[in-house]
């Protein structure tokens, strides 16, 4: 583990998980790193669904269900800043509760996903937020911000409201979706507009918590079609997202996990495909970067770099792969 702590030396943020830890607990891993940090974040929402902390509303990890708790207490005795994580619709546990499952075109539901159009799960996510804001931390990140694909989400309850919205018979298909233009561009737009209304929401009830800092989690990958893909198909109009806190968390090829070397052809498509950030720090927003792991010191270099050229605020950084990363990069291209 000699890497982590040259992770925190080099003022990246790692994310700590129970299931990128390794067995590892909370407590003894704050004993080994907690004199080289300055900050850590912490997972509150998981991506099972389940709070990692005394939740009155959300389920409780049956295993790990103090894990948040234990690293607040800890890190705030010992003066370091905390982030918590939230994943929003990322969510194993309502993802098969037929009130929030999300479907594509065919009926065929994915249950590590909910839909995020539903008004009463953005309720769930803002009375969580209001449980976390109350423990000692610094910020709140928000990660699983995204639709599964373009054609999700067809449940009754988003085909019932885009036909109302679009003017159409609730009985639309996929197929008279994508070759009528004009109509679906109006579903990429009903989309995004979902997933921004959403995160607004839940920054809402965190901005009542001074001076709190807040990344919004976006996906920038080669396979989804950088910018232009994670609109399309996962429902992140990356701009607007970065005005509601005024701080973006880009994540570099989360679904393509092979990072260019600096200088490399490869290299220079992916600093063109970023320029929309200069856009963005150019309206005095932040924007942040993250990396599945940056325990390879190439990786790291590659991230590094891009965050320099980008004038990033921070590096973000998952200690593994997370669990269900082959589910998720299958369900985001569409390979399973
Ligand atoms: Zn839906």
């Amino acid at each position: 583990m000699e890497q982590v702590r040259n992770l925190l030396i080099r003022n990246v943020l790692p994310i700590m998980s129970p299931d990128t830890m390794k067995e590892e607990s909370a407590d003894s891993f704050l004993a080994t790193f907690g004199g080289y940090m300055k900050q850590i974040a912490a997972v509150a929402k998981h991506d099972s669904g389940f709070a990692l902390y005394e939740s009155n509303v959300a389920p409780i990890h049956e295993k790990y269900g103090d894990f948040f708790s234990t690293v607040a207490k800890i890190t705030e005795a010992a003066g370091i800043k905390l982030y918590a994580v939230i994943y929003t619709f990322v969510d194993n546990y309502y993802g098969v509760d037929p009130s929030y499952k999300t479907y594509n075109a065919n009926g065929v539901a994915n249950e590590y996903y909910v839909c995020p159009a539903r008004e009463s799960f953005w309720a769930y996510l803002k009375s969580v937020t209001e449980e976390v804001i109350r423990f000692p931390i610094a910020g709140i990140i928000l990660l699983g911000n995204t639709f599964v694909r373009q054609e999700f989400c067809f449940c009754e309850s988003c085909k019932k409201e885009f036909s109302a919205a679009a003017g159409i018979d609730t009985s639309f298909t996929w197929d008279g979706l994508r070759d009528n233009d004009q109509l679906f561009s109006k579903w990429l737009d009903w989309r995004a507009e979902k997933m921004y209304n959403a995160l607004s929401g839940i920054y809402s009830v965190a901005k009542k918590k001074e001076g709190l800092d807040f990344l919004i989690g976006v996906d920038i990958d080669p396979e989804v079609g950088y910018e232009k893909g994670a609109f399309r198909q996962l429902g992140q109009d990356v701009e607007a997202l970065s005005g509601i806190s005024g701080h973006l968390l880009v994540s570099i090829n989360p679904w393509s996990p092979i990072l260019p070397s600096p200088g490399s052809p490869e290299y220079n498509i992916e600093i063109e495909k970023m320029r929309f950030i200069d856009n963005i720090t150019a309206r005095r927003r932040k924007v942040s970067f993250k990396y599945w792991t940056l325990i390879n010191e190439n990786d790291f270099d590659t991230v590094k770099s891009i965050a320099t050229r980008f004038k990033a605020t921070k590096i973000v950084s998952d200690l593994d792969f997370p669990e269900k990363y082959r589910i998720w990069r299958e369900a985001h291209l569409s390979i399973a």
